[in-house]
């Protein structure tokens, strides 16, 4: 036992993510460039959209590949059914690799440790197993240097395991006019010709995240590996081709209470929202326990009917309060927290944007007790 206690499909609450599936396929199909494999990166519950649902769309939009920063949603994947092909983001942490294997996974290597722990473990297992090889050309994250690259494939020839992929990742693509990219990408162009020199040719050469598929065309190499963008949000400001994408989630509740509250009378806790005049407060069942993030306090904005309506004081747990001031507001009236109502929209841009995040911590964020409802499947 756990002590985890599953939370049962939400039936009574009117709190819920709703996914949209055609979205992650056209997103998938208009990014994906042509010649070029994509991977759909699924990591963090597809970026808390549902990884099961958004890999199956993104592999029906063009996908060929799945991505995971954990072994546990590699085999989370398989265990929905998904055969195609999975890789691990990092190493696989030690211990994991036989569960890893068995599961299919496609790992990634970069330390001796990793490539000992792993040898030891496919010879048995999986003795077909093709890793890809990471290289940290400038984010200092996880990766070779790149001078120990070429060393590191020979010792894992020698192993018994021929690399299929050789990767990059790229830490300010979203800023196409910083020249760090071209930077990076000429060091990974080293190489992968000192490789290739070397007599090794992984089929797979891959550095693209989302920012540098749609702003840097030469870092396609054979696979872009499609994160936030495939969502539907935004990588960063002012990136090429944003306007032909579309959010995948919108997040939506209903008016649970409505009361008419004096002037001088204060909402919520700490009493930060003071009435200067008679107002209609309207109350959601929706809290930070959810993902609406208690910073969203007297800073977010919620649109009903069409029209928008701030945040007053503090938000709780389980709910928060919003000011409609005169406006004829109703118990049951639909509450959008993230997406379009009439022609009012309220982005993940904008929930980053008023707390001082990026839309990927927006969506991550909203917590497993919001239920995910799919549609355009
Ligand atoms: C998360 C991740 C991606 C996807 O990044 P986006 O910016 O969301 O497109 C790609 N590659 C690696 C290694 C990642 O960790």
């Amino acid at each position: 036992m756990t002590g985890a206690v599953a939370l049962r499909t939400t039936r009574y609450r009117p709190t819920v993510a709703t996914i949209d599936l055609e979205a992650i396929r056209h997103n998938v199909a208009v990014l994906k460039p042509p010649g070029v494999e994509a991977m759909a990166v699924v990591k963090a519950n597809g970026y808390g959209h549902g990884a099961a649902a958004v890999a199956r769309a993104a592999l029906e939009g063009g996908a060929t590949w799945l991505g995971v920063a954990l072994v546990e949603e590699g085999l989370a994947l398989r265990d929905a059914g998904l055969a195609a092909p999975i890789l691990m983001l990092t190493e696989f942490p030690p211990g994991s690799e036989e569960e890893g294997l068995r599961g299919g996974l496609t790992p990634t290597l970069y330390t001796n440790g990793g490539m000992a722990r792993l040898g030891e473990r496919a010879f048995s297992v999986r003795p077909s197993i093709r890793p890809h090889v990471k290289v940290d050309t400038g984010m200092h994250r996880v990766g070779l240097p790149p001078e120990e690259a070429v060393p590191f494939l020979r010792r894992l020839r020698v192993a018994g395991l021929e690399v299929d992929g050789l990767w990059t990742h790229l830490a300010l693509a979203e800023e196409p006019d910083r020249p760090f990219t071209q930077t990076q990408l000429a060091r990974f162009d080293r190489v992968v010709a000192e490789a290739r020199a070397a007599g090794f040719h992984p089929r797979y050469v891959h550095a693209a995240n989302s920012a540098a598929t749609m702003a840097h065309p030469r870092s396609h190499y054979d696979m872009v590996r499609l994160g936030v963008a495939m969502y539907g949000l935004s990588p960063g400001r002012d990136l090429p081709g944003m306007d032909e994408l579309r959010p995948a989630m919108s997040w939506t509740t209903a008016v649970s209470t409505v009361k008419r509250v004096g002037a001088g009378e204060a909402i919520s806790y700490g009493q930060h929202y003071r009435l200067d005049r008679d107002s209609t407060i309207a109350t959601l069942p929706v809290g930070y326990a959810d993902g609406y993030r208690r910073a969203l306090s007297e800073r977010g904005t919620v649109l009903i009917r069409g029209r928008r309506y701030p945040v007053a004081g503090t938000v709780t747990m389980d709910q928060v309060m919003v000011d409609c001031g005169d406006d004829p507001v109703e118990e049951g009236d639909e509450v959008v927290l993230m997406g379009r109502q009439g022609d009012q929209r309220v982005s993940a841009e904008d929930l980053a944007s008023w707390i001082g995040t990026i839309p990927y911590e927006v969506v991550c964020g909203v917590s497993e007790r919001v239920s995910r409802k799919y549609v355009g499947s």
